[in-house]
C-alpha cells in the first residue's frame, strides 16, 4: 500500500512536471498586463479533410527553424516594384472606398494603420511576390493580438503575418500559415523588430463558368526557408471558416492587412508569371 502511494506520488509529479513543460512561455512583462487572446478552438468546422478543427489549438507546433541572416532580394528587372524605397505609394489604394493610403510612410518602409490596403491593379492570377515585414520591437499582446497582419493574395487568400516567435497560438494561424487551413511546415520566424521576408509563388483558381476547375496553389518561403509547398487552398480564408470559391477568386490585388497592429512593410514587388496561362 505504501509502495503503491509513493509510485502515486511519483507518477503525480511527472504528469505535474509535463503538463508545466507543456505551458506556453511566460507572457511578456508590459506596463499594463492585456487580456489574453485564444490560442485555439474545438467549436468551429472541422477542416474539410476531417482531420482538424480550423483554428484547433491541439494541432502540433510546426518546428522552430532559426533561418540563416536576412539578405536583401531586390527587385529583378522585370518586377513591378509596388512598394520601392521612397514614399511613392501610388500603386496603392485603401480597400474600402478605393481612396488614398493613409498608412504612414517614410524611406520605404510603410507601416499598417487603420484600414487594409490593396494595389490598384487588380487582375493579378499567377506571380512571384516578395515581401518584407518586420513586427513591433516592443511586444505587446499575445496569441493573434501580437504583430498580426496579412498578405492577401487576389485579396481574399492570406498568408499570415503574425510576430510567432515564442508565441503560441493555433498553428494554421501562426506567421506564414494559410490562415485557417494549413499551418507552415516549419516556424522560420526572427524576433520582434527584425525585417523577415517572404517569397511567395501562387497560382490563381481556374474556373469553367462557375465550376471550380483547379483551386489556388502556393508555395511559399519564410526567411529563405520553405513553409508551403505547392499546397492548395480549400477556398477564400477568413476566421473560424473556409468560405466556397467564386468565380471572383480568379484575379485579384494584393493587399495588407489592419488588425491593430503597427506592423511595417518594406520592399515589396511582383512578377507575374506569364508563361503558363
Ligand atoms: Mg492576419
Amino acid at each position: 500500500m505504501k509502495r503503491l502511494s509513493l509510485i502515486t506520488a511519483l507518477v503525480g509529479t511527472v504528469v505535474a512536471v509535463a503538463s508545466a513543460a507543456q505551458q506556453p512561455p511566460a507572457r511578456p512583462t508590459t506596463q499594463q498586463p492585456l487580456p489574453s487572446a485564444p490560442t485555439g478552438y474545438q467549436d468551429t468546422p472541422m477542416q474539410p479533410n476531417g482531420k482538424w478543427h480550423i483554428h484547433d489549438g491541439t494541432r502540433p507546433q510546426p518546428t522552430v527553424v532559426t533561418p540563416g541572416p536576412y539578405t536583401l532580394v531586390a527587385p529583378p528587372a522585370d518586377a513591378i516594384v509596388l512598394l520601392g524605397t521612397g514614399t511613392d505609394l501610388s500603386k496603392w489604394e485603401m480597400q474600402d472606398g478605393g481612396g488614398a493610403v493613409s498608412w504612414p510612410i517614410a524611406d520605404g518602409v510603410l507601416s499598417s494603420a487603420k484600414g487594409m490596403i490593396q494595389t490598384k491593379q487588380k487582375d493579378f492570377t499567377d506571380y512571384q511576390l516578395h515581401v518584407e515585414f518586420a513586427t513591433p520591437s516592443e511586444v505587446k499582446g499575445d496569441s493573434q493580438g501580437r504583430g498580426n497582419s496579412g498578405v492577401f493574395m487576389n485579396g481574399v487568400f492570406e498568408i499570415q503575418v503574425l510576430d510567432s516567435y515564442q508565441n503560441i497560438t493555433y498553428p494554421d494561424g501562426q506567421a506564414s500559415a494559410m490562415y485557417g487551413q494549413f499551418p507552415p511546415l516549419v516556424n522560420a520566424s526572427r524576433k520582434p523588430g527584425e525585417w523577415q521576408t517572404y517569397d511567395i509563388v501562387f497560382s490563381a483558381p481556374r474556373f469553367k463558368g462557375t465550376t471550380l476547375e483547379r483551386p489556388a496553389m502556393i508555395t511559399v518561403l519564410h526567411n529563405g526557408v520553405v513553409v508551403h509547398n505547392q499546397r492548395t487552398f480549400w477556398g477564400p480564408t477568413a476566421h473560424k471558416v473556409i468560405p466556397p470559391y467564386a468565380p471572383s477568386n480568379a484575379q485579384g490585388p494584393i493587399a495588407l492587412q489592419d488588425h491593430g497592429n503597427p506592423v511595417r512593410f518594406r520592399n515589396i514587388w511582383i512578377r507575374p508569371i506569364k508563361d503558363n496561362q
